[in-house]
């Protein structure tokens, strides 16, 4: 008997530490220093996040994902799912772990496809959590649909320059580094056409022509960015991967951000849970509590069910990247996972914010921030309808068409040769009346 939901002890009282110490450690520094996880550190965070993310460390939960050899434990998916439950209450959680999108997916792909000089250039600080990266692959006349994208570069020499607009380009910012996804040939077919390159950030003609904020944001505070790639000559040695291979890139890449981003929603939609929970016991109104009318009643049933569905889903997804190692593999449970999880957050976090009443609404409780997260949720990494695709057209890779007008389940021609099988049985049957 294989299949088991159990958590591994020890590994079990580091998720158990891992609880404590988000809850009292990191999840403060959301509310002196929101929005800030993505910035380098001036001193006064540092004095403060160096310490947290040594003890991490200490603990071995530091990049869990990556092998020993990258500065991890080579724990896999499952486990990261697990821990990235926690850490999905918390903004500035996965950064104090080092697990962060996009770095995570940024650092997965340098790992796989870098050269050793690539990887010590860009990967090596990236993992110790010393600089961020930004993923530049949407554009602005289409973000959904790759095969748009006009961002070209050209040889000149022993250089490649770039040329064309990325947008919503995250973290661009304060990124040491961009990925930037761009037509290199625009002769063959784009899935052929395409290259990915390592920017630095500073290199000159890569221009930040501006930060769009999500809602709920004030002006300046917005981190995703529309970048101006004029004239921007980088190496050969810039190429990530071999000429062409964009799109294999971008698969790994996206493959590992999408379940990251669902095992940290789960996070947050159990947060979100706890507190419609917390506020259905503590409030009276018409003569009993909350949790005792029977629509309150629902409103937990449903989410916690919705809840409980989407989470078994990501772990078995997560189990399954870990037993394949091979995202294509593993493609239709992954998008899968993508399409359910906007609802699942959006669905949780409203009803929350319903029983928490006017003060639901307000700035002094989460659930706006939360809905907007589920939207972003149902855009960030390809949106919904597109993933939707992928699913149906995974899925239906293993029917093929009834070879007659009648679907195979008719039932008269069924019952025809289930007559016909048995056929001695039912003389008899009839024999005997
Ligand atoms: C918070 C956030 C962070 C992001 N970070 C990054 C990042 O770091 N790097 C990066 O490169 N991109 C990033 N993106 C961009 C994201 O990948 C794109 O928004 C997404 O791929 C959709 O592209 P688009 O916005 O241009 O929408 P479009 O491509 O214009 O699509 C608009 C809508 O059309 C519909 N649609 C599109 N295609 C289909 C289809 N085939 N079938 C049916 N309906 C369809 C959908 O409703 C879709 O939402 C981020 C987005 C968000 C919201």
């Amino acid at each position: 008997m294989a299949w088991d939901f159990d958590t591994d002890p020890q590994f079990q009282e580091l998720l158990d530490w891992a609880d404590d110490f988000v809850r009292d450690e990191v999840e403060p520094l959301d509310l002196i220093w929101p929005h800030l996880q993505f910035t380098p550190l001036d001193d006064t965070r540092r004095a403060v996040v160096d310490p947290l993310k040594e003890r991490v460390r200490q603990k071995g939960l530091w990049a869990t994902h990556l092998g020993p050899d990258l500065g991890g434990q080579g724990y896999g998916q499952l486990k990261l799912a697990l821990l990235n439950e926690i850490l999905g209450r918390s903004q500035w959680a996965p950064v104090i772990f080092g697990c962060q999108a996009p770095d995570t997916g940024n650092a997965e792909i340098i790992a796989h496809y870098g050269t050793p000089e690539q990887k010590e250039r860009y990967l090596r600080p990236l993992l110790d959590g010393e600089v961020f990266s930004c993923y530049s692959m949407t554009e602005p006349q289409g973000g959904a649909d790759p095969t748009q994208f006009k961002t070209a570069a050209v040889r000149d020499g022993d250089d490649w320059v770039i040329n064309g607009y990325k947008f919503f380009s995250s973290n661009a910012s304060t990124s040491s580094f961009l990925i930037v996804m761009v037509v290199t040939n625009p002769d063959v077919s784009p899935y052929q056409g395409m290259s990915m390159f390592l920017v630095p950030t500073d290199t000159p003609g890569v221009t930040i022509e501006r930060n769009c904020g999500l809602y709920g944001e004030s002006d300046g505070q917005g981190s995703h960015a529309l970048i101006h790639y004029d004239n921007v000559r980088v190496p050969d040695s810039a190429l990530l991967g071999g000429e062409g291979q964009a799109f294999v890139i971008a698969q790994t890449r996206l493959g590992g951000g999408r379940i990251h981003h669902a095992m940290r929603t789960i996070g947050l939609s159990q947060k979100a849970l706890d507190m419609m929970c917390e506020r259905a016991l503590s409030r009276q109104t018409a003569g009993s509590l909350l949790a005792d009318k029977q629509a309150i009643q629902a409103y937990i049933a449903d989410s916690y069910a919705q809840l409980t569905q989407f989470r078994l889903l990501v772990l078995y997804t997560a189990w399954e990247i870990d037993k394949y190692n091979d995202y294509k593999k593993v493609r239709k449970d992954i998008a899968a996972v993508k399409v359910v999880m906007p609802t699942v957050l959006h669905d949780i976090a409203w009803r929350a914010m319903q029983v928490h009443g006017a003060l639901g609404v307000t700035n002094e409780m989460p659930f706006l921030g939360m809905v907007t997260g589920a939207a972003v949720m149902g855009l960030a990494d390809g949106p919904t309808e597109v993933h939707k695709t992928t699913v149906a057209k995974q899925v239906l890779r293993g029917y093929s068409a009834s070879d007659d007008l009648w679907p195979s389940e008719w039932i008269p021609r069924k019952r025809e040769a289930a007559q016909a099988k048995y056929a001695q049985f039912l003389e008899l049957e009839v024999g005997n009346l």
